[in-house]
């Protein structure tokens, strides 16, 4: 299988759906709204805002969904990123529900995207949480009565270690929350499928466009070295790629890089012992481990990550080690893929979504949880610029903090607290 020319080389780009280019932008254009970044974050906009009759350009310094849009586990999950007892104890019961609603209504956006935009993508139903140790598998037990009794949500329920051991074909977990509402997909493809809607709906795209500069306020202007966009509105949607682009919004995240593997396809009998019921699947350590299986059968495993701005020198043998702790029995299978991605985190890991101006929008930092958050903040985007301020402002009142030591000093202290809980993942605390 051959890689998608100008994005990096993974299962994701070598099963792509056929994709024309977009063109460069040359010269000068106007626009309702000027989206920087074509990832969900930037398409579902995008999409939201051509439904709804807005003129849009939006501008990729790459490919569409080349960032972590195209390369990321294909994890749909109902929930927030932190779960429901955390939220409640953070913020309060009230906004809890809703934060609660939003993920309901994020998970069912993505399905529904899908459907209305035809997009073939490898949708598939359920993720499994698996408790690698004794505390998390209590945590698990509880956090299920808690999403059933108080948020009446049915599709969640624990299983017990012998029930998950048949499940996902290996000893190492202790019990389960097996949740049936949450989805999983090809990220690529459905990415590339949210670019096409935005196409067909009237949005004008431009890839290998990078944004060197921006101006909000009465005169908003959006420049790249070729050309030049005048908008009403501009949206700032480069998550963990966003660089230098705009301080006040890089100390509010941490880049971080994660990788994944592919293997060869597997046999049906082999695949079926590693997940029975195809559905994603993660673990509860600190850096997670996370896998499913591909539309032809392939381990799809995530797993390891670092904090410097290189990726290892051999990404397969980094994730490999990792997957054989949760599966010796892949010692012989050949891995054909490995890959990594950047993800933006925040402090308390919950998005980061606002406006530094009146007419300039961001979100960011949705800390790997994107797929459906990222999709559902496009359209609170498109409806706060509508003019609908009510469910937006949920989202930009929640507090995110400046990482310690902004942009300049934030990565030793940092490194050092990721590594030390990576460490305890090791270690069994
Ligand atoms: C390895 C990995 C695994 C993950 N697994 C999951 C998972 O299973 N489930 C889940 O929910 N989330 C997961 N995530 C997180 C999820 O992928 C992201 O949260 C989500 O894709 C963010 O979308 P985005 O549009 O905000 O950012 P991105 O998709 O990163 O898009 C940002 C875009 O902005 C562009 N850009 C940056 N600067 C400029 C500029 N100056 N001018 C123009 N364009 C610019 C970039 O080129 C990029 O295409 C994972 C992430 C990674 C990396």
């Amino acid at each position: 299988m051959i890689s998608t020319p100008g994005y990096i080389d993974s299962y994701y780009s070598a099963s792509a759906n056929p994709l024309a280019p977009y063109p460069q932008l040359e010269g000068a254009r106007v626009a309702d709204v000027c989206v920087i970044g074509a990832g969900y974050t930037g398409l579902s906009t995008a999409l939201h805002l051509a439904e709804r009759g807005y003129k849009v350009t939006v501008l990729e310094a790459e490919r569409v969904a080349w960032g972590a849009s195209g390369r990321n586990g294909g994890h749909v999950g109902v929930g927030q990123r932190r779960c429901q007892s955390d939220l409640e104890e953070m913020f309060g019961i009230d906004i809890a529900r809703q934060l609660w609603q939003f993920s309901l209504e994020a998970v069912h956006l993505v399905e529904q995207l899908i459907n209305k935009y035809q997009i073939n993508c490898d949708l598939k139903r359920g993720i499994m949480h698996l408790a690698a140790k004794p505390s998390h598998d209590n945590y698990l037990r509880k956090e299920a009565e808690l999403l059933q009794e108080r948020y009446e949500y049915t599709d969640v329920r624990y299983a017990d270690e012998q029930e998950v051991g048949g499940l996902v074909g290996t000893g190492r977990y202790l019990g389960a929350q097996i949740d049936s509402g949450s989805l999983h997909l090809h990220p690529l493809n459905y990415g590339l499928g949210l670019a096409a809607a935005c196409a067909e709906a009237g949005v004008e795209l431009f890839e290998n466009s990078r944004v060197t500069r921006y101006q909000g306020g009465s005169s908003c202007t959006v420049e790249t070295a070729k050309g030049q966009v005048k908008a009403g509105n501009i949206v700032l949607a480069c998550n963990g790629y966003l660089g230098n682009l705009e301080s006040r919004l890089a100390g509010k995240i941490m880049p971080i890089n994660n990788f994944i593997l592919a293997t060869e396809p597997l046999s049906e009998p082999l695949a079926q012992k590693l997940i029975a019921n195809d559905y994603a699947v993660q673990d509860t350590l600190f850096v997670i481990n996370y896998w499913k299986l591909s539309g032809d059968n392939r381990l799809i495993f995530g797993g390891g990550e670092n904090y410097t701005t290189r990726f290892p020198a051999d990404i397969r043998k980094f994730v490999r080690k990792n997957m054989l702790k949760v599966y010796p029995q892949l010692e012989r299978a050949r891995i054909d893929y490995g890959w990594g991605g950047t993800l933006a985190i925040t402090m308390n890991r919950m998005p980061h979504m606002g406006r530094l101006e009146p007419n300039v929008y961001y979100s960011q930092g949705y800390s790997g949880h994107g797929v459906p958050t990222a999709t559902f903040a496009g359209k609170l985007l498109a409806e706060v610029i509508a003019g609908t301020e009510e469910r937006f402002d949920i989202m930009s009142k929640i507090p995110t903090e400046t990482f310690p030591g902004g942009t300049l000093l934030r990565w030793p202290g940092l490194v050092l607290g990721m590594l030390y809980h990576s460490l305890l993942d090791r270690f069994g605390h």
